[in-house]
């Protein structure tokens, strides 16, 4: 124990962490079809205002901007070879906003394609993606590596894998979820809430659980916090829910739960065992505001 401060405080207390980048990046001007993972280096100053805003919040996790830093997916922007730099700019960036009491999530997110059989992929080649990234991450300052919106347990052991054989000081790894016909969350490959979990944990996740998902409601959340927290065990879990179930207005998803909903959903969260909370799609810093503080 002990070599890892984040999960000696988790232990300790019910963390929060932040919640939507990309609309907040949309916002300062992000446009469709930008590479957004650039602006770790080229808007530097209003990633920084982001990560501020959720740490002034009341956030005590500090997510990096690089769901899509991946070399796989940076390499449709041109940018492959920028990797590992602009995974440590972006990891240094959330480490100033995160200061020296909190701490800083190197996110992760799906490389852009399947694994063998479904996909082109080798394990080897996935291995190799999630290396580049990951080392960036955590020459930046990571205290954890957040392996997020898995939908393929296989894509998630071998992320989760690499961040343990790289040095990660944590890892923590998160599923988008729907809901099935028979009312069961299921990934999108159609494994349920203890199998994706469970490998997840057997692969070297210090904290499983669910983040996004597919058309779930607020109530839907607070179910699905009670099965994250069975399925994870004796590991700590976390749920980090959408603002309710989209609408689409034209091509884009409006999420409307408004601060207070999500205030209002945390005690069940809290009452299902969850021990660190966020927010996904639709979740701005005032939103997170009003849930940090019923969690304090
Ligand atoms: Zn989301």
């Amino acid at each position: 124990m002990g070599a890892s401060r984040f999960l000696d405080e988790l232990g300790r207390r019910v963390l929060v962490c932040d919640g939507a980048m990309g609309t907040q990046l949309i916002a300062r001007g992000l446009r469709s079809g930008e590479c957004s993972v650039l602006w770790n280096s080229d808007r530097r100053d209003d990633v920084l205002a982001i990560h501020r805003a959720y740490r002034e919040a009341g956030c005590d996790l500090i997510t990096t901007n690089t769901f899509g830093g991946s070399p796989s997916v940076l390499a449709r922007h041109g940018l492959e070879e920028r990797a590992g730099e602009l995974n440590a700019a972006a990891a240094r960036l959330a480490r100033e906003a995160a200061g020296p009491s909190g701490f800083v999530l190197g996110d992760v997110g799906p490389f852009g394609d399947f694994l063998e059989p479904i996909g082109d992929t080798s394990v080897e080649q996935a291995r190799d993606i999630f290396r580049r990234q990951i080392a960036g991450l955590i020459e930046g300052g990571s205290d954890a590596i957040l392996v997020e919106t898995m939908s393929d347990p296989a894509e998630a052991e071998v992320a989760v894998a690499v961040a343990r054989e790289a040095g990660a000081p944590a890892v923590i790894a998160t599923y988008a979820f729907q809901k099935s016909a028979d009312g069961s969350f299921r990934t999108m490959m159609g494994n349920d809430v203890a199998d994706a979990l469970g490998r997840a944990r057997a692969a070297g996740a210090d904290v499983v659980g669910a983040n996004c998902g597919t058309s779930l409601s607020l109530g839907d959340y607070a179910v699905l916090a009670g099965e994250l927290a069975k399925a994870a065990g004796g590991t700590p879990s976390i749920i980090q829910p959408n603002a309710g179930s989209p609408r689409m207005v034209g091509d884009s998803a409006v999420y409307d739960a408004t601060p207070e909903d999500m205030a209002a959903l945390v005690p069940r969260l809290l009452a299902a065992g969850v021990r660190v909370i966020g927010g996904c799609c639709g979740t701005t810093p005032a939103h997170l505001k009003a849930m940090a503080a019923a969690v304090a």
